[in-house]
């Protein structure tokens, strides 16, 4: 299987010296380097820098002193619009370059880089740029003291130093859904992308300086969870960490921030059921339900890997998603012709393999896929449908974060939400049925925070996203979203 033919621009960006953004400066670090490799043929790319704790400290220092010195909250409204905007513009202009980046750093085809989650980076910008001249308070009539005449209102002010922690399935996105509430919000902000891909958050950077983000506002730090993101919400200048990642490591973070009692945003893990009923459209079931499960080599939060379907359709909906996944063209991002890419790192293959081990010696049926491909020294996976399975298998309990669907069937509907809700993750759930009360019905009867009806996995800047239970705390996007970068001030004044 032949490498990447990677062009001029990125091989440019690739051999650069990387380095940490702080204070508006590029810098170096005492704290040695990472090596970060392309997940479709297990070759190094580049490295970047390991940030030191001196580092964490720099950019916690640099970022509340541009905070404290109003150089962005100062603004007006309209001139911080501008510049997110401005921020939007340039993604889309070099929407190439980090489209390859993007390929080469995740192993995502780069079809689904270039036309997704690019454009959709440079839309959150501009969503958010429309409200910084919204975020609005309120007025209040108080009723304390009778006959004194008050002025009394409400103001949404930046909440301070924030830190912003991603994974690695979807680094430009999720780092955009980040870094745009929080300017929007009037915050100064520090960013660790995750170790194995950091990537396109720096070549982010470099546009965020050029749009004219003033120094200190944005910081960038490369660099392992374990040491740079745990400094970071130790640090006690950051106001607020919003995290988005495992559960695992949420509850970490919730636990160290108990300390100075940090404000805390977790955007956590999922096991995300699909109810299919009988009457439902079986020519839209099928291809959505697979894409719910197969996009993005299932490296997906919102990724369907709980299939509940109805008896009389059980059989015919299990075989479709297998006949998917069986004609689905695995292979590297760079290809063309893949329509779905490689894991995002060894070790992240071989826990997704054991899970699906675990399902066979639970009594689950490997109806297609279940093992790794040997498509050179890439971390591939073959799509997997596992039937049979039942709600006390750990593959239906836990989150796989791979291209492995486990099938369950139905015969009483009226039982579907009980079982459907038997998770620890409540993040997002499908419905699908042709019977529009049904639909709305088994909406609201779902503990998730997203439910879709006749298809799965669609975002938008405006939908509010996050989880019950434990797939965690807070929302993104929407109003909702940004008000996580507030705090909200009543000021009462006797006239
Ligand atoms: P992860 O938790 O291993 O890592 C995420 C980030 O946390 C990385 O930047 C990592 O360096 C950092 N980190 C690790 N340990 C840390 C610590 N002790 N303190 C501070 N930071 C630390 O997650 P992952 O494996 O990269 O991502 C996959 C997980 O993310 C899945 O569970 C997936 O469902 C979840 N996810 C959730 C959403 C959502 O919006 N709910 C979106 C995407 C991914």
């Amino acid at each position: 299987m032949g490498g990447p033919e990677i062009s001029a621009t990125a091989q440019a960006f690739l051999g650069r010296q990387h380095r940490l953004l702080i204070n508006g400066d590029w810098v170096g670090t005492d704290g040695g380097e990472l090596v970060v490799d392309n997940p479709s043929t297990g070759d190094e790319l580049t490295r970047v820098p390991a940030a030191a704790l001196q580092d964490v400290d720099n950019a916690a220092n640099a970022a509340r002193k541009a905070f404290d010195d109003k150089s962005w909250r100062g603004l007006t409204p309209a001139a911080r619009a501008a510049v997110l905007w401005q921020v939007g513009d340039l993604i889309l202009e070099h929407a190439d370059e980090l489209a390859e980046l993007e390929m080469l750093d995740t192993g995502k085809t780069f079809a689904m880089a270039r036309h997704g989650e690019v454009p959709f980076a440079a839309e959150c910008f501009r969503y958010h740029a429309g409200w910084c001249t919204k975020l609005e308070g309120s007025t209040k009539d108080i009723s304390t003291v009778p006959g004194q005449a008050f002025h009394v209102y409400t103001r949404h002010e930046p909440i301070g130093v924030v830190g912003l922690i991603v994974p690695s399935n979807g680094p430009l996105v999720q780092a955009s859904w980040k870094l745009a509430p929080a300017l929007a919000a009037g915050c100064a902000a520090i960013i660790k992308p995750d170790e194995k891909t950091p990537l396109t958050t720096l070549r982010l950077g470099e546009l965020m300086l050029e749009a004219g983000v003033p120094p200190g506002i944005v910081n960038i730090l490369t660099g392992t969870g374990a040491e740079v993101g745990a400094a970071l919400v130790r640090h006690p200048l950051v106001a607020k960490i919003s995290f988005t990642g495992s559960t695992e490591t949420g509850r970490e973070i919730a636990r160290a921030a108990i300390d100075d009692l940090k404000k805390v945003t977790l955007e956590l893990g999922g096991k995300s059921p699909m109810i299919v009923c009988a009457d439902a459209d079986l020519e839209r079931v099928i291809p959505g339900t697979a894409g719910a499960i197969f996009g993005n080599a299932g490296q997906i939060c919102v990724a369907g890997s709980r299939l509940y379907v109805e008896d009389a359709v059980y059989d015919d909906v299990v075989q479709g998603i297998a006949e998917v996944a069986k004609g689905l063209r695995v292979g590297p991002g760079h290809d063309p012709a893949s329509e779905m890419g490689p894991l995002i790192s060894a070790p992240h293959l071989d826990y997704v393999c054991g899970m699906v081990e675990s399902g066979r010696e639970q009594g689950a049926n490997v109806v297609t896929g279940g093992d790794r491909l040997n498509l050179g020294g890439g971390y591939f996976m073959a799509p997997t449908v596992l039937a049979n399975a039942s709600p006390d298998m750990r593959v239906v309990q836990e989150e796989i974060f791979g291209p492995v669907l486990s099938a369950l069937r139905f015969s009483d509907p009226a039982e579907i939400p009980r079982e459907a809700n038997s998770s620890r993750y409540g993040l997002a759930a499908s419905v699908w049925t042709s019977d529009v009360s049904k639909a709305h019905r088994l909406a609201a009867d779902m503990e998730a925070g997203l439910v879709w009806i006749n298809c799965h996995a669609i975002p938008d800047m405006a939908v509010p996203f996050g989880g019950y239970k434990q797939s965690g705390w807070g929302r993104e996007n929407g109003l909702e979203g940004l008000l996580e970068y507030t705090e909200l001030k009543s000021v009462i004044a006797m006239l």
